[in-house]
């Protein structure tokens, strides 16, 4: 569901997709539903597309049981006139798309709408906290703000409603050194799934290794421009390592005969208005020699970026018969 406003008396609301899924077999991209729903419809349409899924969706093969697989194989319409009919009313069509392009972090300091209060987005490197700092944090939101902490897609966390006056005092405690308001350009688009610590599908470390290698090069970049890293421990993706400026997904390889951690890299995903799978560009990429591998890729990223797979050529490649 992305913000929308109705254009005849401005409400907001949503305009929905369906469809869109990472992960194995690659990122595919949601596709308009042609549908508006106000804020205050917006769950009961979420739910109402999650039992569609429940009864229509593929079951006996666990690899097609995705959304994902539904609406490609029966099309928006009929997904469309499928939800309509259990909805019980007609769908409103898709109203103004207010999304802006670009990407927000939401790290640092913003004016909220409502006068004299800020927001405060914290960097928490990799989305991994120590309970004691995670008490800490709730401390810090009931003193300053409002006791509520609210997560951002990219790991990280917002202090809310907290009065401008105070906003010295918060940027002054201990924690912010630790959960910066204002990281690295490395640090603000480090997203790393589970790895292997607490998933037992992960062929590789991703949380350390992310975090070690952002280190290593904002040290040897200080003044970067931002680019967002994700990382996936495995094909299942839950890093959306395809939906980062460079993303990496786990694999192991064999160096010298010995098992080594390794990585596909992935170069210009995104999301937002402009969504794009992000495109393999190399693959069993040791993790050993990442720290020479990354400059070049930095160095290239705009050229790295805009490179598409050409499927019309790889087409013709395959249709060449053998016997020429
Ligand atoms: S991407 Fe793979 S390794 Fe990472 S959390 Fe998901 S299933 Fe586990």
């Amino acid at each position: 569901m992305t913000p929308a406003r109705r254009q005849v008396d401005g409400q907001p609301g949503f305009n929905v997709a369906v469809g869109g899924k990472m992960g194995s077999g690659g990122m595919m991209v949601a596709q308009p539903l042609d549908v508006f729903v106000e804020p205050q419809d917006a769950g009961r349409l979420a739910a109402k597309i999650a039992l569609l899924f429940r009864d229509e969706g593929f079951r006996d093969q666990r690899t097609k049981a995705r959304l994902a697989f539904l609406t490609q194989a029966w099309g928006v319409e009929r997904f469309r006139a499928t939800l309509e009919e259990r909805w019980g009313r007609p769908l409103e069509e898709a109203q103004q798309d207010v999304r802006l392009p670009g990407r927000a972090d939401h790290l640092g300091i913003h004016a909220q709408k409502q006068p004299g209060l800020i927001s405060v987005g914290l960097c928490v490197v990799t989305g991994r906290i120590s309970s004691q700092s995670l008490q800490e944090l709730a401390r810090l939101a009931e003193t300053y703000g409002s006791g509520q902490v609210r997560l951002t897609t990219s790991q990280n966390a917002i202090l809310i409603n907290v009065p401008e006056a105070r906003r010295s005092e918060l940027l002054a405690e201990p924690l912010l050194k630790e959960l910066s308001p204002d990281p690295h350009p490395f640090f603000r688009g480090l997203v790393t799934c589970t790895g292997t610590d607490y998933c037992n599908l992960a062929l590789i470390e991703t949380k350390s290794i992310g975090k070690r290698l952002a280190q290593v090069m904002a040290k040897r970049y200080p003044n970067a421009t931002p680019v967002t890293m994700h990382w996936s421990g495995c094909p299942a993706g839950c890093g959306n390592h395809q939906a980062a400026d460079i993303g990496f997904q786990g694999a192991k390889a064999r160096v010298n005969g010995e098992l080594a951690d390794a990585v596909s890299i992935f170069v210009g995903g995104s999301t937002s208005t402009d969504p794009r799978p992000g495109e393999k560009i190399m693959e069993l990429v040791p993790v050993a020699i990442l720290e020479q591998v990354m400059p070049v890729i930095l160095k290239n990223l705009d050229i790295l970026k805009n490179i598409r797979r050409d499927v019309k050529s790889e087409k013709r490649v395959l249709m060449v018969p053998a016997s020429s």
